[in-house]
């Protein structure tokens, strides 16, 4: 079931979720000796809704639908059905077959409704229901949108394709069909998408990655894609996630940390593409670090 829209001045958001998942704090800080102190201490504020009683961080993989003034927009696109995602370790990826166009349906987004699809960036977790196989062929799942493609990060995963074969499946299935349809559209990453709605970037996690914000009548949130991964970030903001790729690390932990200061700053909502809902909420300082208040 979708989550309850969240009000933000006059546009709603609602998630409409794919994948729910447990992790561990040992998976998400592999270089830390202690990972599971660093649970503790953050337990009081990630109780209920992103930590279970067992000690087990949740993550979810979900798309966030956002209706404007004027626009439908759908932010990260999940992993998708049918999307051949053998070897390595993304089993739980691997041809699936999930309701989530129902959930999406349900969260009023019916895919020929929507306006403007975003991929925060374009690893597997974000694009995969950009196309969906029909009579053997991809084709897109959001028939009238703007696919916006940031242009650093897709000119990056087009030269990874030539190198590496679970990348160019990645782009044969999910990427280069809706460019195929003419609906792809190479955007800078900090393209003005409406007068509420735009892109800046948050390089780091990779090399293209993109926030959306969202401003409506005074009130501002922040889409952080996989800038933050788990709300148990903003106890150790300079800590490297296991997703962040050792050479980017220190791009990745510098931008984490602009966030969390604007957030913190300003007031401003932040959402996450992996926080399980209700996702949203806001960024108070605690000590030398940040704590994370669930917006309800
Ligand atoms: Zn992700």
């Amino acid at each position: 079931m979708p989550s309850a829209a969240l009000g933000i001045g006059d546009a709603s958001v609602v998630i409409a979720q794919e994948i729910l998942m447990p992790t561990s704090a040992r998976w998400l800080f592999p270089d830390e000796a202690e990972p599971f102190a660093i649970l503790e201490r953050a337990r009081p504020w990630l109780e209920p809704h992103f930590v279970n009683e067992r000690g087990h961080l949740l993550q979810s993989i979900h798309t966030y639908v956002v209706r404007t003034r004027d626009l439908l927009v759908v932010i990260d696109t999940g992993v998708g059905n049918d999307k051949d995602r053998s070897g390595g370790n993304l089993e739980g990826w691997h041809m699936r077959s999930g309701p989530f166009l129902e959930e999406l349906r349900a969260a009023g987004a019916d895919p020929e409704w929507v306006d403007v699809v975003v991929n925060t960036h374009m690893h597997g977790d974000h694009v995969g229901w950009n196309a969906r196989l029909v009579d053997g062929r991809w084709v897109p799942t959001f028939p009238r949108a703007r696919y916006l493609f940031v242009r650093p990060e897709w000119e990056h995963w087009q030269r990874e394709a030539e190198r590496t074969e679970a990348v160019r499946r990645l782009v044969d299935d999910s990427l280069q069909p809706v460019v195929d349809a003419g609906r792809a559209e190479v955007v800078p990453a900090d393209l003005r998408i409406s007068d509420e709605l735009w892109l800046e970037p948050s390089h780091g996690h990779s090399p293209g990655h993109v926030n959306v914000r969202l401003s409506s009548r005074g009130v501002d949130a922040v889409f952080v894609g996989d800038a933050l991964h788990s709300p148990i970030q903003c106890a150790v903001p300079d800590v490297r996630p296991t997703f962040d790729r050792p050479e980017s690390a220190t791009q990745a932990r510098a931008t984490r940390g602009a966030i969390l200061e604007q957030c913190a700053g300003s007031g401003m909502l932040m959402l996450g593409a992996h926080f399980t809902p209700p996702a949203a909420g806001r960024v108070r300082r605690e000590g030398e670090a940040f704590r994370f208040e669930a917006a309800l």
